[in-house]
């Protein structure tokens, strides 16, 4: 059996070893040393002034929304993963959502200004697949109409855009160190801020709004993560190149045998790095994609239709509303099993069968 995705695991010894001190130590949770210690390695391995590491990447984007005091209406992108707009509904706000792009598959910056009105207090975009949004142009537009922006960069671990870390864009970036992402603690996410002004403000939300035992400066939640799932980050982190080099390696060997089918993968920012978190490919057509999509279950190979459907016309909670280029992107793509432990010989197999199936 082949799945679509299987989380990274490192040798347990390297694991136990941060076992053993945190049994000395009985410091379980409540940013303890080996969390700070993730949150310093991180920085310097990222590049960036601040970080904070949190309960994982959803808080992280209710905790953004709610450091930047957002109210009304926040534009968004109905192509990505649920989170990124049941995060706005839970925050008491409203998703405007804006066509995607048709190569990048990331919102459509040319189509934002015209979806601003008078309750727009923000943008929050998510960088689909890891692959860079049009930050300048949406940094300008935000500048312009005075409104906050949040990156959702669940998939954009490692990325650098223009020569420096992605996550350095926008008001707020977070992250994903979910277990079934490129780099993961397991459960966990990361905020990410310039400002020290609201990183003061994030620190506080993280931990109940506690400012000292007995004062309270804001309101908080419980954005906490415990010391199992920093160890579990730490023991990862040494793992870094290993798990990049790896994935560059088979995302490489898809490319060059998949030359002849019918699909084509989102064309990648100009600027950006990659971090080969995913192998999405849109088929010409929905019938072809679903054909490869049966006809590798029957052979234990299991694909996912990652992003579908549009988050714009399928939650419960929202007015359905179709978009053009979303709608049809989201019948037509699918991501291909990518993890580290995939053989290339695993791989030849899935574009033997991904051909075959075409040319039936
Ligand atoms: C995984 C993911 C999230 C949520 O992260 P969790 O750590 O699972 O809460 C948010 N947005 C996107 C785009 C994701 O892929």
């Amino acid at each position: 059996m082949i799945p679509v995705t299987k989380p990274f695991l490192p040798p347990i010894e390297e694991y136990q070893k941060y076992l053993t001190g945190i049994w000395q130590r009985q410091w379980l949770t409540n940013m303890g040393p080996l969390a700070s210690d993730l949150e310093i390695k991180l920085k310097q391995h990222l590049g960036l002034n601040h970080l904070l590491f949190v309960t994982n990447g959803t808080v992280a984007l209710q905790m953004a929304i709610k450091a930047l005091d957002l109210k009304g209406e926040i534009i968004t992108t109905p192509f990505s993963f649920v989170a990124t707009t049941s995060s706005i509904v839970w925050e008491g706000c409203q998703p405007i959502f804006v066509d995607i792009d048709k190569d990048s598959l990331n919102i459509d910056a040319s189509k934002i200004e015209e979806s601003i009105t008078d309750k727009t207090t923000a943008i929050l975009a998510t960088h689909v697949y890891g692959n860079p949004c049009d930050v300048i142009c949406i940094e300008k537009i935000a500048k312009k109409h005075n409104l906050k922006v949040i990156y959702d960069g669940a998939h954009a671990f490692g990325v650098k855009v223009n020569g420096k870390s992605l996550f350095e864009y926008g008001d707020i970036s977070t992250c994903s160190l979910h277990a079934t992402k490129l780099y993961h603690s397991g459960e966990g996410g990361l905020v990410i801020t310039k400002d020290k002004e609201i990183l003061k403000k994030l620190a506080f939300i993280r931990n109940f709004g506690f400012n000292g035992p007995e004062a309270f400066s804001e309101l908080g939640l419980n954005g906490k993560n415990s010391e199992f799932h920093a160890a579990m980050g730490l023991t990862n982190f040494f793992h870094i190149q290993t798990i990049h080099e790896k994935r560059k390696e088979l995302t490489e060997f898809y490319d060059a045998r998949l030359k002849g089918l019918h699909a084509k993968k989102p064309i990648w920012h100009k600027e950006g790095t990659l971090n080969y978190a995913y192998y999405p490919i849109v088929f010409e057509t929905e019938e072809l994609m679903l054909a490869c999509m049966e006809g590798l279950k029957g052979h234990e190979i299991y694909t996912r239709r990652y992003f579908y459907p549009s988050l714009a016309n399928t939650l419960p909670y929202l007015e359905k509303k179709n978009f053009e280029i979303t709608d049809d992107i989201a019948s037509r793509v699918m991501c291909l099993p990518l993890y580290v432990n995939l053989s290339l010989e695993e791989v030849e197999l899935i574009c033997r069968l991904l051909l075959r199936i075409q040319n039936n």
